[in-house]
């Protein structure tokens, strides 16, 4: 499924973190926004989750 979130393109000379925006100019600075990349999945985090529900079930 592809996301609509963009982010400001110049966040990183304009802004302390990334601005993120449905339209696409920058709500902060007016600026262009690009199509964000989906957050990268970390499969450890996967298996993190994993274990701690494991550990739930058996507590
Ligand atoms: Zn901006």
């Amino acid at each position: 499924m592809k996301s609509d979130i963009r982010v400001c393109s110049a966040w990183r000379e304009r802004h302390d973190r990334p601005v993120y925006s449905l339209s696409s100019e920058c709500p902060d600075c007016g600026g262009e926004t690009e199509n964000s990349a989906p957050a990268p999945f970390d499969p450890e985090d996967r298996y993190g989750e994993y274990r701690r529900a494991l550990r739930k079930r058996q507590s």
